[in-house]
């Protein structure tokens, strides 16, 4: 069933009150409302309507084993869905509270279990997009809200990736323009001995540490298999996925210039189209390549690729490549700040393919993995 997906352009700071009411009306209702937050736009429904939520998974072709986040208006609400709260989580919510991060607490028994994917625990966060929190006060609700995308693709950054995956699907989109992050929140497990990293995100570790010492993090992205009952399924491999296949190349510029003289070719030969997503550093190394180009900002400016990167790997499935060999974001194990969540959803876009360019036998293994995704496609 098709439903006429209704558009409203909103100020981004002062959003029209009408359309705000509008949109809370059709979340106490059930339907389904897109909105902006300050990480992505989040796809929402009422919460604590078991039925509203079913909605959620069926738009997104999303696997009900994959628990969404919960969206609250301000700190307040927070007893009303998760119980046995920690000391901690108050001290972290007033520090990052409205922002980017994500806590996994105990669930309220009135949260249905489908928002959670049948766990005890709940994911909260409170967006800091006066958009959305002008949307949670008007509702009185708490919305569960996954990013507003098509299951595995890029998460959204404007209203218009929203309608490139969900028109028809879903009742209003609340469009105020690209979102300043422009990757999902961080979140954190507050229900196990000791506060773990489940996804590097907007809020970063070394702001988290400030108040989490003992913060756990993976050393590698986090990598989690669909039936294996994952901890976090975000973390499954595929997430963050452009049509095209991605592969990351890791290494000296120097090198990777010479590894990409030598692979584009060979790739043309065998009748693929090639995209690069390089750093504005790189880009005239590359610039008369027989391929096509997307530059993902400088890597001096990791807030500005972040806001990009997404929007970037949707641009490039546009101009119709079958390949997208991408750069990693800085240096293994010294990543900093964003370049840990940028990293994260490169590596998980690459479904985990990384080359490093100075091997000898680079060209050969991405000839490889790419005659096999070709053979996994084909079955
Ligand atoms: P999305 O909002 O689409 O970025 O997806 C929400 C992500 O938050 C999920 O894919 C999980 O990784 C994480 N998450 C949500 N709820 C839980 C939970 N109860 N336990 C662990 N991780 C969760
Ligand atoms: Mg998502």
């Amino acid at each position: 069933m098709t439903i006429a997906t209704q558009v409203f352009h909103v100020d981004p700071v002062h959003p029209d009150p009408a359309a705000i009411a509008a949109a809370a009306q059709a979340l106490v209702e059930g339907c389904l409302v897109a909105f902006p937050t300050e990480t992505v736009y989040g796809l929402g429904a009422d919460a604590l309507n078991a039925q509203a939520v079913e909605r959620i998974f069926i738009a997104k072709q999303r696997p009900f084993s994959d628990p969404l986040i919960v969206h609250l208006a301000s700190l307040v609400q927070l007893e009303s869905v998760a119980v046995e709260i920690p000391a901690i989580a108050y001290a972290l919510a007033e520090r990052f509270w409205p922002g980017p991060l994500t806590l996994v607490l105990r669930r309220h028994s009135r949260v249905p279990p489908i928002v959670s994917a049948g766990r005890d625990t709940v994911a909260v966060r409170v967006p800091a997009h006066p958009v959305a929190l002008a949307l949670l006060r008007a509702c009185a609700l708490p919305v569960a809200a996954p990013s507003a995308n098509l299951f595995s693709r890029p998460s959204p950054t404007t209203a218009q990736h929203v309608l490139d995956d969900l028109n028809g699907r879903i009742h209003i989109v609340l469009d105020a323009g690209p979102t300043s992050i422009g990757l999902e929140s961080t979140v954190i497990d507050l229900t196990q001995s000791a506060p773990r990293l489940l996804r590097p995100g907007g809020a970063t570790v070394d702001a988290l540490r400030t108040l989490l010492p003992d913060l756990r993090t993976p050393e590698a992205p986090l990598v989690t298999s669909e039936t294996e009952g994952a901890v976090s399924p975000g973390t499954l491999l595929k997430h963050c996925s452009p049509r095209a296949q991605v592969v990351l190349l890791m290494g000296e510029a120097e090198a990777a210039l010479h590894f990409l003289r030598k692979v584009v070719p060979m790739l043309i030969e065998r009748g693929m189209r090639v995209g690069l997503l390089i750093f504005d550093e790189e880009a005239p190394n590359v610039a008369n390549l027989p391929a096509t180009l997307v530059t993902a900002g400088s890597q001096r400016d990791p807030a500005g690729v972040a806001r990009r990167l997404f929007a970037r790997l949707r641009a490039l499935d546009r101009l119709g490549v079958d390949v997208i060999l991408a750069r990693t974001m800085g240096q293994e194990s010294t990543r900093t700040g964003l370049e840990m969540a940028i990293h994260d959803r490169l590596f998980r876009a690459a479904e985990g393919r990384i080359l490093d360019v100075a091997a000898p036998d680079a060209p050969d293994l991405l000839l490889g993995h790419l005659s096999q995704l070709k053979e996994e496609r084909e079955r």
